[in-house]
């Protein structure tokens, strides 16, 4: 095998080239990215880089020497056209690229308000990519009157970071809860209270009729018929995978491009990884959007192209920082029918139980009990839940146990 070439410049994308090159691959490899600018980090969008603590130059996962001197070829700002599955080439403009083994790491796409309601004016937008924050940052500036529409992260840690740069701030979350798709009622509990704390005007249950104004946003109707005047709005509703050039080539999508548990997906020489890729899971089939996973799973696959025959087995962690508080998740708590918690106010953790089976910790200014969770998660052990409630439990005696 000589060729391969990686669509999708992303975090996925960015450690699958690398770790190819570490496990000794020596043929060619082709990383291609729509956006401009080299892989970079995309956590720091819709916190630290937005409130503007650092540059660019931080964000970048390696600098372009790497790639110069690991023969990559990075391809930016070219969208690829097609791809030839029959002829095995990647179309790009003029160019034809061949490969022999192929990997989509194509991530995801925003979802964005309908233009019908106003989603298209000026000063409405989405948190994804540099060019966003780079657009919008400008409008973080103090008395200015944001609205956010989703309160899943991306909402909420923009939300923090307009109310920290002095902003007047409005969040509207449709669902009961904010971060209902990915936390139980009691860290939605600890983010509201943070939140309101903050000055921030929390709606659930409320939608957005439409955005109004000319040549730029100037208010928004809510679902309930209340106008509020707004310089900027983020919308953060959640993102879609990217599959669109998967699906013109007609590879098999399930809620993403479909994966066997290696990463291979229905053409035996296409690959994937990241937030586009569903894989097997418990029986079942999920898609993670994470850098854990990227990186993760990416690096599995990897392995995988070259002949390793390895299962990825997903161990899930996520974070976000919200004004000083630091979430930290371990696992998944999807169908827990217990939270046992520990510690109260500032510094808490909940722990999910199904059972007596051990799922996941969410703990807020707590990083003991996150990397306990976490590492208990990956042994396979199930703590007594009595014993993390107890503020005595010396915890890291629970991996002994
Ligand atoms: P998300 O987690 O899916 O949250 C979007 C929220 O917006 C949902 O609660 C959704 O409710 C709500 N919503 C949808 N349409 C709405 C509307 N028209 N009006 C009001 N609310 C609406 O997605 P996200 O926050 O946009 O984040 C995008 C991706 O980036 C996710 O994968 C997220 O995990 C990732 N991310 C992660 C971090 C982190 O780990 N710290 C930080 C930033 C982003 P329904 O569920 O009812 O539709």
């Amino acid at each position: 095998m000589d060729d391969i070439v990686v669509i999708g410049a992303g975090q996925a994308g960015a450690s699958l080239v690398a770790k190819l090159r570490k496990l000794g691959f020596e043929g060619k490899i082709t990383l291609i990215g729509e956006e401009p600018a080299l892989p970079y980090e995309r956590p720091p969008l819709s916190k630290a880089y937005l409130m503007g603590d650092v540059g660019q130059e931080r964000l970048y996962l390696r600098p372009a020497s790497f790639y110069q001197e690991n023969n990559i070829e990075v391809i930016t700002g070219q969208p690829v056209d097609m791809i030839d599955r029959g002829g095995k080439e990647v179309i790009l403009g003029d160019r034809r690229i061949p490969y022999d083994k192929l990997a989509l790491t194509t991530g995801s796409i925003p979802r964005k308000l309908p233009a019908a309601i106003g989603g298209d004016l000026p000063g409405v937008f989405t948190v994804r990519t540099l060019a966003d924050v780079d657009a919008m940052e400008p409008l973080f500036r103090e008395g200015k009157r944001a609205l956010v529409v989703g309160g899943g992260y991306i909402g909420l840690e923009a939300a923090a970071v307009a109310r920290k740069s002095g902003m007047e701030v409005t969040v509207v979350e449709m669902a009961d809860r904010i971060l209902q798709r990915v936390a139980s009622p009691e860290t939605s509990d600890y983010f509201r209270a943070l939140h309101t704390e903050k000055g921030v005007d929390i709606r659930e249950g409320t939608g957005l009729q439409k955005l109004v104004g000319g040549d730029h946003v100037t208010g928004a109707v809510l679902s309930h018929g209340e106008e509020l005047p707004v310089d900027v709005v983020i919308v953060g509703i959640g993102i879609a995978p990217a599959i669109a050039l998967a699906e013109a080539c007609e590879l098999v999508i399930e809620n993403g491009i479909r994966t066997d548990a290696q990463g291979r997906t229905s053409d035996e020489d296409i690959w994937s990884a990241g937030d586009c890729a569903s894989f097997p899971y418990k029986g079942g089939r999920i898609r993670l959007e994470s850098v854990q996973n990227a990186i993760d799973q990416a690096e599995c696959v990897a392995e995988n192209m070259l002949g390793a025959g390895k299962e990825y087995v997903p161990y899930p962690w996520f974070w976000s920082d919200q004004y000083d508080c630091k979430l930290q998740i371990a696992g998944l708590s999807t169908g827990y029918d217990r939270i046992v918690t520990r510690g109260s106010g500032w510094a808490t953790s909940f722990w999910y139980f199904k059972g007596d089976q051990f799922l996941a910790v969410d703990s807020m200014n707590d990083a003991r009990s996150y990397m306990v969770g976490k590492r208990l998660l990956e042994m396979g052990k199930n703590p007594d839940p009595e014993a993390i409630a107890n503020p005595e439990t010396e915890l890291k005696t629970l991996l002994k146990a």
